[in-house]
């Protein structure tokens, strides 16, 4: 059977592919469900990755800066070696005392403020966000959900019933109130976002729904990355908390230092989360995920919810959790983001000035994203943020897009990037723009 097009791909568009790219869509086709989405108009066939490069069955190289997962860079040594050793010692669950879990544990909690002094270990973002959504039910007796219009937190049944991200086909549940991200850091955005949410609980009260929780991404990446001025998020915070409402800091895109200035997003914000759900960076690529909350709500509400979760907290994952705290201190990544991350945004910003259709720039650490309109119209267009997309892709860089309006350019490096690996970014993008 040939194949002249990509099918499901992650841009819409057709371009030709090779024999051997067909014959592997061909059998990809086959057997996996048409759930799954292939990234770029010529997909890449990778076969490894090393620190901040991948490289496909054909030996090309792409620079990696799509990638919050591998955060320290693909395959980085001390994770490999931490992986590699816990796996030929045991492999085991959170049923047996074991030393090395205690240990991640109390490493995660000295990251945290006192409060927040429990953890609860699972495998995915999504079952951390769904546990805390579970919890935050039981202790408030409600049902009322506030998220941002085009969040994301995850692919359970109760998480994706608060991702508006996931479109139509996943209907939202009953007590879910969308409210608008705010847009760059304008000022008065912190009282505009506490109305909305003021709103959106007076909504739920209307309809006699109980306020159970704010979940937020502080850096609302799905939204189109805005990071927005630093505590724009606290009156909406404490209103939600008059109102009787948790707070659920949702830290997977943000946490384990992508931001620079703090380890956790919700630091930025100088707020106080019930729950702080962790994931994606947390194991380097393995899957390790939790929730951070307080001893304090567990006892007095939820003391007779119980969890196991057969594969979270287990002997492997917790100690690959450790050696990524620890590569985060010991190369002082932390540090690199801000560093690395302010000359980023720069570059960005100096290019917006010579390009008119990049508008918008905004960043956090090494969280970027950028807005692409028509050059012509200025309107934002999908169309053309596809083809730079796409167009970094065939240079051998790697980003992706995001936003209602899929117009945002959403740029992730690895936080062991470097100035001159942003500079072979600019040029390009500068070379397609
Ligand atoms: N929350 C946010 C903000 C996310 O970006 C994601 C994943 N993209 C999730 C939750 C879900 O995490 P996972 O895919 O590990 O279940």
């Amino acid at each position: 059977m040939g194949l002249d097009k990509t099918p499901n791909s992650f841009v819409d568009g057709e371009v030709p592919l090779s024999d051997d790219e067909t014959e592997l869509v061909r059998r990809r086709q086959g057997v996996m469900a048409p759930t799954y989405r292939l990234m770029y108009q010529r997909p890449l066939t990778i076969v490894s990755g090393e620190g901040l490069w991948l490289t496909d069955k054909f030996g090309n190289r792409y620079l990696d800066f799509y990638n919050n997962v591998a955060s320290l860079g693909h395959c980085h040594p001390h994770v490999v070696a931490a992986t590699v050793a816990q796996t030929k010692r045991l492999a085991s669950n959170t049923r047996y005392l074991h030393e090395g879990t205690i240990e991640t544990t109390e490493a995660l909690l000295s990251h945290f403020p006192d409060d927040l002094d429990r953890v609860i270990y699972t495998c995915t973002g999504s079952e951390a966000n769904d546990l805390s959504l579970r919890f935050a039910f039981k202790i408030t007796g409600g049902t009322g959900v506030i998220v941002s219009d085009y969040a994301y937190h995850g692919t359970s049944a109760l998480t994706a019933s608060v991702s508006p991200n996931l479109g139509p086909m996943v209907p939202l549940a009953a007590g879910v109130r969308r409210v608008p991200a705010p847009y760059g850091d304008e000022q008065g955005q912190a009282d505009r976002f506490r109305d909305h949410v003021l709103e959106a609980i007076g909504d739920l009260e209307r309809h006699g729904i109980t306020l159970a929780a704010l979940i937020i991404d502080s850096l609302l990446t799905s939204d189109g990355v805005f990071p927005g001025r630093p505590g724009f998020l606290q009156p909406a915070i404490t209103a939600v908390r008059q109102r009787g409402g948790m707070v659920i800091a949702d830290e997977v895109q943000a946490g384990f230092a992508r931001t620079g200035s703090h380890y956790w997003g919700f630091e930025r914000h100088g707020i106080a989360p019930d729950f702080v759900t962790l994931g994606k960076p947390m194991g380097n690529g393995y899957p390790v995920a939790a929730v951070v909350t307080k001893e304090r709500l567990l006892a007095e509400f939820a003391g007779d919810l119980r969890y196991f979760n057969t594969f979270g907290g287990n002997t492997v994952a917790t100690a690959v959790a450790k050696a990524v705290m620890e590569v985060i201190e010991d190369e002082a990544l932390q540090e690199n983001a801000v560093d690395v991350g302010r000359y980023f945004l720069d570059a960005l910003e100096d290019v917006a000035t010579r390009r008119p259709a990049l508008q918008s720039v905004r960043g956090q650490g090494l969280y970027l994203g950028a807005d692409i309109v028509d050059p012509g119209t200025g309107v934002p267009s999908k169309r053309h943020t596809t083809s730079i997309v796409n167009g970094l892709r065939d240079r051998g860089i790697l980003i992706s897009i995001c936003g209602p309006n899929q117009n945002v350019l959403k740029i992730r490096p690895p936080l062991i990037s470097r100035k001159s690996d942003v500079d072979q970014f600019i040029a390009a993008l500068d070379d397609l723009i």
